[in-house]
């Protein structure tokens, strides 16, 4: 994939890159490690100040991050200042709760007698150089999901972004610089995927991170353990939103909406498939079939904007190949928006509600990565379940209910990361983030999050 900046609401190119060479690569992982040295020994509080400088940098920034980051990926104005904001707020709370997640760990005294000491006590580490290998979807956010624990660390990052989004990626090494963090702290390989590897095995790559498909994540966990490395992957997902019969059907159906497009229907914690009991399918339906067909779908530079284009040629087509299989094999369509014409010739795809979903069609365990639902009926919790556990992925759920017993259900038995009651999956810096089975391994966020790239040290004295 060419390095370029690549409008999707126009398929204009507007800025194309070459990749760094090998010499500007090896220059700046020596850079990377030059720095970790003094870096690491930095305290908390320094850390913290850098930290806080760089979330009111991002604050001043907003607008123009949120434009430049809406011209490379599409998504809605309104949803990239959102995402920028949260970055900010993600990187204080990493400023100010780092000391404490990271204090040394005591255990008790009894404990420490019967291990045949007079103290032992567990010490959270920077590991060292971490690569990223980020997507385009959440272009800031991705990348700070893991940049701001992984430097309250003492951690120092490597970014290798999507070629989509060359741009934000250079921004946010400008951020970290501009902040005050030492050159070095955090860099932007302009790089091809096909590179990875070489820069993953240099002896002075500690571990690396992954956000995107499946088959990036197989290729870069197997690199890494051949090399030994640990490595965190937040693969696809394919969530289930569930609504039950006590649930507030009318609510639930609006909140489907926001939760199955959001980013254009590009997020892996999007709802994908929406299972219904069959005593509120019906209700169900009406309403979120209805509210699909009102979205507004329009240039995402535009403030009433919902839906925008998709961020890549090749995902549109391969969205459309998902949702043509399935017709194949007898899908029905509930709604298929028309898209308004006038808008370009960007890589627009149609907010689509299908039903009919049988497990011989590829959208039944693949992940649609666009603003395509899939509704299924079940004829009760223990089929909702089953229908619900009934994928290769496991990052979240979202499920409506009241009955307490019902959610004690899920909570034991869904096959996810995540859980969420009546509402929908979002990220928060408090609460870990993450998947099982093929949506990945590891987590991001929380205390769980910033341990992730840290050499837990045990420290025994006789
Ligand atoms: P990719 O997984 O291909 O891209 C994500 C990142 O991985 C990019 O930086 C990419 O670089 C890099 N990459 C890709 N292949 C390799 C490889 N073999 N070795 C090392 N690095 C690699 O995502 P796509 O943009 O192609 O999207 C395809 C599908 O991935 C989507 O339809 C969706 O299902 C899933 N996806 C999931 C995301 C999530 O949030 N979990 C985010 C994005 C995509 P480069 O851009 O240079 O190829």
């Amino acid at each position: 994939m060419v390095i370029a900046t690549v409008n999707p609401a126009t398929g204009q190119t507007l800025r194309t890159f070459e990749p760094y060479t090998p010499a500007a690569v090896e220059q700046r992982l020596a850079r990377a490690v030059q720095t970790f040295a003094q870096y690491r020994l930095t305290d908390f509080g320094r850390r913290a100040q850098l930290m806080h400088r760089a979330a009111e940098l991002l604050d001043a920034d907003q607008e123009t991050v949120a434009r430049l980051m809406t011209t490379e990926m599409g998504k809605p104005l309104t949803a990239a200042r959102a995402e920028a904001a949260k970055c900010a707020k993600a990187m204080r709370w990493y400023a100010d709760r780092a000391p404490a997640l990271l204090a040394d760990e005591h255990p008790a005294a009894a404990d420490v007698a019967d291990a045949g000491a007079s103290r032992a006590w567990v010490r959270y580490r920077p590991l060292g150089v971490v690569l990223a290998v980020m997507p385009w979807n959440f272009p800031l956010w991705q990348c700070v999901r893991f940049a701001a624990p992984a430097l309250m660390a003492g951690n120092v990052g490597l970014l290798k972004h999507a070629s989509n989004v060359p741009q934000t990626a250079l921004y946010l090494e400008d951020l970290f610089r501009g902040a005050g963090f030492p050159d070095g702290c955090f860099q932007t390989l302009l790089i091809e995927s096909r590179a990875v590897e070489g820069v993953l095995r240099d002896p002075r790559v500690a571990a690396a991170t992954l956000t995107g498909s499946e088959g990036a994540g197989r290729a870069v966990a197997a690199v890494a353990g051949d090399e030994v490395k640990k490595t965190v992957l937040e693969l696809g997902g394919s969530d289930a939103f569930v609504v039950l019969p006590s649930a507030d059907v009318a609510a639930a159906a609006r909140t489907a909406v926001t939760a199955r497009v959001q980013n254009n229907g590009q997020s892996c914690i999007a709802a994908k498939r929406f299972i219904v009991h069959e005593q509120v399918y019906e209700e169900f339906r009406a309403a979120f079939v209805g509210a699909m067909a009102a979205l507004r779908i329009g240039d995402p530079m535009d403030e009433a904007t919902q839906v925008g284009p998709l961020a890549t040629q090749q995902g549109r087509e391969e969205l459309g190949e998902l949702v043509a299989d399935a017709l194949a094999l007898g899908a029905r369509v509930e709604c298929e928006l028309d898209v308004p014409g006038g808008l370009g010739d960007g890589w627009w795809y149609p907010p689509t509600v299908l039903s009919g979903i049988e497990p011989a069609m590829r959208i039944h365990h693949e992940e649609a990565f666009g603003p395509v639902a899939t509704l299924y009926r079940a004829t009760d919790l223990d089929h909702a379940l089953e229908l619900a556990n009934d994928t290769p992925f496991g990052l979240s759920s979202n499920v409506w209910t009241t009955e307490e017993t019902e959610q004690e259900r899920f909570v034991r038995d869904i096959q996810a990361g995540g859980v969420f009651f009546n509402g929908m999956t979002a990220s928060h810096p408090a609460l870990p983030f993450g998947g099982v089975r093929r949506s990945g391994y590891g987590r991001e966020l929380s205390g769980h999050g910033i341990r992730e790239f840290c050499n837990v040290t045990t420290v025994w004295e006789a």
